[in-house]
């Protein structure tokens, strides 16, 4: 197979809580053992971003002083970039941090961050706990509806606007915002979630199904693929959907 998989990590070290690295790990495991090329790229703060050059576009969880500073400079340097990535196909994953930022805003305290919008929703650090546990969804990517299972650690709460579709929705855990019963979002290749563990090795069935949306291909499984892995059972246990 000629297929090549270019991936582009934005704000890779400052976006990079509970090891989010190794959903990018992951995608480069499951390309090279098929054959497909991988190629990794970043783009940081301030760097320019090409929006025809990447397949698929990866952000992470952050802190919320990262946040911060990643907000400004996306909105500002990326957005449009983003949005002609978006538009002609390319996949978009965020993960918690990076899933707030896709949308319009997200309101800490008296300071709102800038997303941008690839998305409707915006989100709101309000007060309450932080939002902290194992967590399931059932989602639907095309394939029927498999459940994605992960850990998630939010203050802020999330909101879709009316026109938007959550990723899944929630089996165990609190989701967006802990009310509604969605968790994250997908528009078309746009995909924003909550969940980490990371998210991809406790999801493999997660990253082939990106590298099948991103690439416009369909993949087999690899020899040694059972009906269900054992990260992806055992994330399922610690939800309590097993
Ligand atoms: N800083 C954000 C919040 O607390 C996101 C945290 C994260 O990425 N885990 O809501």
């Amino acid at each position: 197979m000629s297929a090549r998989l270019r991936v582009c990590a934005l704000y890779p070290e400052l976006m990079n809580i509970y090891a989010d690295r190794g959903n990018i790990t992951v995608l480069r495991a499951r390309c090279e053992w098929r054959g497909i090329g991988f190629e990794l790229a970043s783009a940081s703060l301030r760097d320019p971003l090409d929006q025809d050059a990447h397949d698929l576009l990866y952000l992470g969880g952050g802190q919320d002083r990262d946040q911060i500073a990643v907000a400004e400079d996306m909105a500002d340097t990326k957005r449009s970039a983003l949005h002609a990535a978006a538009d002609r196909g390319a996949v978009v994953l965020a993960v918690c941090g990076g899933y707030q930022l896709l949308g319009h805003s997200y309101q800490l305290g008296e300071q709102s961050l800038p997303g941008v919008g690839l998305v409707d929703l915006h989100t709101v650090r309000e007060p309450g706990p932080r939002l902290i546990g194992n967590c399931a969804i059932e989602a639907d990517l095309g394939q029927g509806p498999r459940v994605i299972a992960g850990f998630e650690n939010h203050g802020g709460r999330t909101y879709l606007g009316s026109g938007e579709r959550p990723l899944g929705r929630v089996l165990s855990g609190h989701g967006n915002n802990d009310r509604d019963g969605q968790e994250g979002v997908r528009r078309g290749n746009v995909i924003g979630t909550y969940l980490h563990g990371p998210l991809l090795p406790k999801n493999v069935w997660l990253a082939d199904r990106l590298i099948e949306l991103a690439l416009g291909i369909e993949l087999d499984p690899l020899p040694g693929d059972g009906p269900e892995d054992a990260a992806h059972a055992a994330a399922k246990r610690a939800a309590g959907v097993a």
